[in-house]
């Protein structure tokens, strides 16, 4: 392959309306982007270098155009199709160029919930706070008893004139130490008949006075998650968004970000993934590679992940064609599929890696979930088993909604 061109200036958007075009100038683009070797020094880094790591990353995407491809014009996206979009995140597994994870509620969840319900003076000032001054958001719906039961949650909002006063806790609440503004749901009405009913959405400023965030110390050795405190926490009224007490139907919007193209991703770097295992172990030959039960499971796995390309794919053709609605019905079984496959073969390396897999050390981070240490991919595939709706919740969805069984 030829060095990439390091000084030119790269227009991928100048290409939108050839196809191969835009793809080739991705793919030279991120030849010229992404630093060698940038994985292998995630492991273990301090924090500030991830930190200043990711905001680097996100303003070369956002100078491209890449940041929010997305989003519609008026908010500083690109308007660009599902089909450009698959292009890119292709193009970025294929590159092995690092996820923008410190920004993902900015980027999906954001948007998902202010396209649909925000007010202007609100889509004006936090959209643009992404895309002009790369705003990080956080996502603070889970409490410690309302978790798979959201609506149980208690935290409570009160109206006080023109201000709400919030009182509660948060929990799981992903890079909320790092966060600018938080998507929180609490409780403005207890009396509701129903407990969906009371539920509002706000817009939390992490800086406001009564905010306490502690981080949560994981297994994996990070503290990416973290408790959020709310000890009378003045929002003002105009944060909240749409109306009092339709926090629970917004929500819904919310949540509707956690599917789609997040999955592709993750799963095309794990066939990418698979596609460097089976060339390294042609050489070497490890005792895996010689062990019919452990073959056996590996070609089990790589074609389960192929089953799972294909839906992704069949899903993809149903969201293009159902532009308007985004309808599909393969979203949760995608998310069944991914996060069991995931953990199956996360468990099949440690198990294949002998000894040496089993030792700690620090994750890899932004690469995906295959990353190549055994340990700790092992531990982070149970992430996708609970996130975005754990499994049984979401098995219970199928059987009720897309099989129309029985409650
Ligand atoms: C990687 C990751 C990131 C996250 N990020 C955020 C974030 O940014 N913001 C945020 O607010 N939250 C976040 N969460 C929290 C997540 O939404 C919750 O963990 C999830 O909703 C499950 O709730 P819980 O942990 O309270 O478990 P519980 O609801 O207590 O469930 C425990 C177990 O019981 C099972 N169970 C519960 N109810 C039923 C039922 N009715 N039928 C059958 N089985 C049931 C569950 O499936 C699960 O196995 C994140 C979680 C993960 C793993």
């Amino acid at each position: 392959m030829a060095p990439a061109d390091k000084s030119r200036r790269f227009s991928p958007m100048a290409h939108r309306d050839d196809l191969d075009a835009f793809r080739a100038e991705v793919r030279a683009w991120l030849q010229a982007i992404v630093p060698e070797g940038w994985f292998a020094r995630s492991a273990g880094a301090p924090e500030g270098e991830y930190l200043a790591f990711q905001r680097w990353w996100f303003d070369e995407l956002q100078k491209v155009g890449l940041a929010t491809p997305h989003w519609p014009k008026d908010w500083g996206g690109e308007e660009l199709t599902l089909r450009h979009q698959v292009i890119v995140s292709e193009e970025m597994v294929r590159a092995g160029a690092p996820n923008p994870d410190l920004f993902v509620i900015s980027l999906y969840h954001l948007p998902a919930t202010l396209f649909a319900h925000g007010s202007p003076a609100q889509r004006e000032r936090y959209l643009k706070g992404v895309t002009e001054r790369g705003e990080i958001w956080c996502q603070g719906f889970s409490e410690p008893n309302a978790g798979s039961d959201l609506a149980s949650l208690r935290t409570r909002a009160e109206r006080r004139d023109d201000i709400f006063v919030v009182n509660g806790q948060k929990v799981w609440s992903s890079f909320a130490a790092h966060a600018d503004y938080c998507l929180l749901l609490a409780r403005t009405d207890v009396n509701a008949p129903k407990k969906q009913a009371g539920i509002s959405y706000f817009i939390l400023d992490m800086k406001a006075p009564g905010v306490t965030v502690r981080r949560i110390k994981q297994m994996t050795g990070q503290s990416e998650f973290c408790e959020i405190f709310l000890d009378n926490v003045e929002i003002p009224a105009e944060n909240l968004i749409g109306a009092e007490n339709a926090g629970w139907m917004i929500a819904q919007s919310t949540l509707s970000a956690e599917r789609g193209l997040i999955i592709f991703d993750l799963a095309e770097r794990m066939h990418d993934a698979f596609q460097r295992e089976i060339a390294a172990a042609r050489v070497a030959r490890p005792a895996w590679w010689e062990d019919d039960e452990l073959r056996r499971a590996f070609v089990a796995h790589y074609g389960d992940l192929q089953a799972l390309r294909l839906m992704i794919q069949r899903m993809l053709r149903e969201l293009e064609a159902n532009a308007e609605t985004g309808a599909s019905s393969l979203p949760p079984l995608i998310k069944v599929q991914w996060s069991e496959l995931l953990r199956r073969h996360t468990d099949f390396w440690l198990k294949a890696g002998g000894l040496e897999a089993q030792k700690y050390s620090p994750p890899l981070t932004g690469g995906g979930h295959v990353t190549g240490n055994r340990l700790q991919d092992f531990m982070w595939s149970y992430s996708w088993t609970i996130a975005g709706g754990a499994n049984e919740i979401i098995k219970t969805l199928i059987a009720e909604r897309v099989l129309g069984l029985p409650r």
